[in-house]
């Protein structure tokens, strides 16, 4: 059995415990939802300011030059490749996740039309991030296509001669599941699909190699792992073999905006796409969000000296493993259900407990005692686990609080049983 002394020493002999030191983490607060919105920087607020006060307001429109503002989507997106394996010139950061899925879904779609016309389906997770699945019913809708939804044991059925594209969450935002991403892009590729993959919970919480995988398209989010900061742009990656090799016509995305041309400032009628991922882009770039969600990047760019995403996930599966075994010794008989793979080799970096009644008020309960996780309706309780951040010592207390409200029954009274607008 765990011990308390057992979670200090684990925290003592982190080799990514200073890591720590690059956020800014409110005393009395234990926060388990860097799933959902990343801690802020240390730098973060110094850099946005620098931003708005100098390159904006003394710098005015030569800040697109000087301060490299037009370059940004691509800085940037170089930053994210080296966490997703990724290529140099391959990512690009823009828009939010759901328009980015909108483009590289369309592309991929249309590029089946030229290919293989016949192909009338798009399969995806019955229980994957709603926002994908609406994008995608709607093109479906357009298109008179089907969107098949099936559950996860089900996907190698379905990969068959009528499928257009698989697309895939990587981690489900549940129950932290994670899809084996080689062997699936592998078999759809092999039925002559094209395979796309969203790491909203995958970029900066679990290794991922597009490359090695030989992905076809990706998109991510910029606010959970990745630290950017509320609403911070996305990313999208499109794999070589289509950004290179296909001509205009074929890896066509419909939202054509002029910083996704060739020439934007040629200011020409007509619309020629730019080379690579960058025709990806559409208008202007967020200037500020950008420059926030690049601090956030470069705290994890400051892992590799530790080990990157292989320590980062050694430690992950460390916190989710002993989080795991505690709730299971200090809360049983309290009706929680594990959702979360047992498995770590197929588990994301969060934790996820079913309750039948009182999720969400024992959610309230606990982030009014400082242990900040979030619920998903309907039953869900969810727990992130930031290895940039997270201590062990902060599992241990977290799991000391939880089992408080659950003895004492807390998470009944009234004000923690108003809804909010987000949960
Ligand atoms: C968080 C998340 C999104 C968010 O999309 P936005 O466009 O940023 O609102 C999309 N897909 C998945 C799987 C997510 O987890």
């Amino acid at each position: 059995m765990t011990t308390r002394q057992d979670c200090l020493a684990l925290d003592a002999q982190d080799p990514l415990a200073p890591l720590r030191e690059q956020f800014e983490l409110p005393d009395g607060v234990t926060y388990l939802d860097g799933n959902s919105l990343g801690v802020l920087p240390r730098t973060a607020a110094a850099r946005v300011a620098d931003v708005v006060t100098r390159e904006w307001g003394q710098d005015l429109i030569r800040s697109w030059n000087t301060a490299g503002w037009i370059d940004m989507p691509q800085r940037i997106g170089n930053k994210i490749a080296r966490l997703i394996g990724a290529g140099e010139n391959e990512v690009v950061v823009a828009d939010s996740t759901s328009v980015n899925l909108f483009k590289v879904l369309t592309a991929a779609l249309n590029l089946q039309r030229t290919d293989a016309p016949q192909r009338k389906v798009i399969v995806s997770e019955r229980h994957n991030f709603p926002t994908d699945l609406y994008i995608a019913e709607s093109l479906a809708r357009e298109r008179g296509l089907v969107l098949r939804l099936v559950e996860p044991d089900e996907i190698p059925a379905h990969l068959d001669d009528d499928l257009a594209v698989l697309m895939l969450t990587h981690v489900n935002y549940r129950t932290g599941r994670m899809h084996d991403m080689p062997a699936l892009t592998r078999q759809a590729q092999e039925a002559g699909a094209l395979v796309i993959w969203d790491l909203a919970h995958s970029a900066g919480a679990v290794p991922v190699d597009l490359n090695a995988a030989g992905a076809d398209f990706a998109v991510g989010c910029g606010y959970k792992y990745l630290n950017g900061g509320p609403g911070a742009p996305a990313f999208a990656w499109a794999h070589r073999s289509h950004t290179e090799v296909m001509d205009a016509e074929q890896l066509w995305q419909p939202l054509s905006g002029w910083l996704g041309h060739a020439a934007p400032f040629e200011f020409t009628p007509d619309y020629r796409p730019a080379a690579g991922v960058n025709r990806f882009i559409c208008g202007t770039p967020p200037v500020i969000s950008m420059a926030a969600l690049e601090c956030g990047v470069d705290t994890m760019l400051a892992a590799q000296p530790l080990g990157g995403m292989t320590a980062l996930r050694r430690k992950s599966i460390a916190l989710t493993d002993t989080f795991i075994a505690l709730v299971e010794q200090r809360c049983a008989g309290h009706g929680l259900t594990l959702q979360t793979p047992r498995d770590a080799s197929i588990r994301g970096s969060q934790v996820s407990f079913a309750r039948e009644e009182g999720g969400y008020a024992i959610m309230q309960a606990l982030i009014a005692r400082g242990v900040i996780g979030d619920f998903r309706a309907p039953d869900i309780l969810r727990f992130g686990f930031t290895p940039l951040y997270v201590r062990f010592i902060d599992v241990w207390n977290s799991v000391e609080h939880l089992a408080q409200v659950l003895d004492g029954g807390e998470w009944r009274e009234a004000r923690f049983n108003q809804r909010a607008a987000v949960t």
